[in-house]
C-alpha cells in the first residue's frame, strides 16, 4: 500500500501510468487486506493481495517512492524490522507532514483505497480522514504504532534522522521538501 500511496504523489515521475497502477493496487489491497490477515485460507483474498502488490511494484517503477521509505530504511536497517513494517510505523506521520502539498491526491486515492466510506468535505477535510482511515488499519491488523516496541530509543533518533537524510533520491522525490529536523520530528512523534 505504501508503494502505491509514495507512487501516486510522486513529485518527479507521477504520470498516467503510474496513477493507474496505483489506484488498482490500492482498490485491491484495501478492500481485501483485513479478510486476507483475519482469514488466511480465503485464495481469492489472498490472490487479489498478490495481484495488489504486484500492480503497486508496476506503480512505483514507474513513478518511484519517497520520504516514507527513507525515513523506513534506517528502521530496517539498523533495528532489524521488516520492511512492511518499518513503513508503516512512518506512514501516518509522512502523510501528516506531506498533507499541506498532497492532500488533492491522498484524497483521490481515499475513494478507491476505502470504497465503502462515504468521505464528504474539501480534499484537506478526506485526506486528513484518509490518514486516520490507514491508521485505524495499522491497529486492526494488530502491527506496532511505536517505534519504542520495535527496539528503538529515544537517543537514537538523532543517529535515524541523519541516516534518512542520505537517501537523497527519495527525499527529492517526495512532494513536501522534507529537512532533517522534520526527520527528527517524525521519529518523535512515531517514537
Ligand atoms: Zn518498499
Amino acid at each position: 500500500m505504501v508503494h502505491a500511496i509514495e507512487s501516486y504523489t510522486g513529485k518527479n515521475k507521477k504520470n498516467k501510468i503510474s496513477d493507474a497502477f496505483a489506484k488498482e493496487a490500492l482498490n485491491l489491497l484495501g478492500t481485501n487486506i483485513e479478510k486476507a490477515v483475519f482469514n488466511g485460507s480465503d485464495v481469492k483474498v489472498r490472490s487479489n493481495m498478490l495481484l495488489g502488490t504486484t500492480l503497486a511494484g508496476i506503480s512505483f517503477a514507474n513513478s518511484p517512492v519517497a520520504a516514507v521509505h527513507a525515513l523506513a530504511y534506517p528502521i530496517g536497517g539498523h533495528f532489524n524490522v521488516p520492511h512492511g513494517l518499518s513503513n508503516s510505523l512512518v506512514l501516518p506521520h509522512v502523510m501528516r507532514f506531506n498533507l499541506p502539498i498532497a492532500s488533492k491526491y491522498y484524497a483521490e486515492l481515499a475513494m478507491v483505497t476505502f470504497p465503502n466510506i462515504d468521505f464528504k468535505g474539501s480534499d484537506e477535510d478526506i485526506a486528513l480522514k484518509y490518514i486516520e482511515e490507514i491508521e485505524r488499519l495499522i491497529k486492526k491488523l494488530n502491527l506496532p504504532t511505536k517505534l519504542r516496541v520495535v527496539g528503538v530509543s529515544e537517543s537514537d533518533l538523532e543517529m535515524m534522522a541523519e541516516d534518512a537524510m542520505n537517501q537523497e533520491r527519495l527525499l527529492n522525490n517526495n512532494p513536501k521538501k522534507l529537512k532533517k529536523e522534520d526527520a527528527y520530528n517524525i521519529y518523535k512523534t512515531a517514537f
